[in-house]
């Protein structure tokens, strides 16, 4: 990637092959938003490191320009928290579909939320599988009739936005493809915050579950009233289903686990407590 050096960054610097989605599909909307945040915040693509599961949206990393790291099912935190410890410097930024982030690598969450580590976590919801052909979905709606669902779903759908402000996450939004300048804005939001970052994006899928007629009658913006320092607050707001709301739900300040762990470190160091490279060294 040195052959960029000193080009401006546009959001087409970011951009490499073209994407295979089918045409339609709501994540060429976040690809398109994600290449903008990054120019609007003058990042170097030898400093974005994005780390995708598998699934339709798992692609992404093939279609950025940018160091990649396309993970087995469902391991889309603890590599990025591990490329985030090894390379402090990088912006780490998660991403993948509903499938592998909240079934799949749903347990990796509540450890990535309470550490509360630097990575952006974007997920394109889509409430369904699409790259095996529409099986029902961890957010899909009870009664949709799917691949594996004939006679409709069964299962009451999570609520990825509850589930991680009670999991602790300290900056929690959600955006929508069909609204590129604020889902831009969303994620210049993420990509700035200190800590672990949610951001839900809904990404319609065109062939298997599409919901471009039934969603901009189903958004709204987060209330301006809505207080999104308050956990109380923004977990109310994440329970009212009756809208789906967009924008920022919870946003505080914490110390990060990169903070503590570097800490933690010094003082180990003070005490004279020898580092792993330092013990490799001895056996040369
Ligand atoms: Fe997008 Fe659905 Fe096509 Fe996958 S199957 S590329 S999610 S429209």
């Amino acid at each position: 990637m040195s052959e960029l050096g000193g080009t401006e960054l546009t959001p087409k610097t970011y951009q490499d092959q073209h994407p295979v989605w089918c045409p339609g599909c709501g994540d060429f909307g976040v690809l398109d938003a994600m290449a903008k945040a990054f120019s609007q915040l003058k990042l170097h693509p030898k400093d974005i490191v994005l780390v995708s599961g598998i699934g339709c949206s798992g692609r992404t990393p093939g279609f950025m320009k940018c160091y990649g790291f396309h993970v087995v099912h469902g391991r889309v935190l603890p590599v990025s928290m591990g490329v985030k410890l090894a390379q402090p410097a990088l912006t780490v930024v998660g991403v993948g579909g509903d499938g592998d982030a909240f079934a799949i690598g749903g347990g990796h969450i509540p450890h990535a939320a309470r550490r509360n580590i630097s990575v952006t976590y974007l997920v394109m919801d889509n409430s369904i599988y699409g790259l095996t052909k529409g099986q029902f979905s961890p957010t899909s709606p009870m009664g949709l009739e799917a691949g594996s669902t004939p006679y409709g779903s069964v299962e009451a759908p999570l609520n990825p936005l509850a589930m991680t402000i009670a999991y602790g996450a300290t900056f929690v939004a959600r955006g929508y493809s069909g609204k590129p300048k604020e889902l831009t804005d969303l994620i210049v939001r993420a990509l700035t915050h200190k800590g672990f970052a949610f951001l839900n994006v809904i990404s319609p899928c065109i062939t298997y579950y599409n919901t471009y007629k039934t969603i901009p009658q189903q958004i709204a913006p987060v209330p301006a009233t809505h207080d999104a320092s308050s956990q109380i607050a923004a977990f109310t707001l994440a329970q009212d289903t009756s809208r789906m709301y967009l924008g920022v739900f919870y946003e505080t300040t914490q110390p990060t686990y990169e903070e503590r762990l570097h800490a933690n470190v010094a003082k180990a160091a003070a005490a004279g407590v020898p580092r792993l490279d330092e013990i490799m060294a001895s056996f040369v």
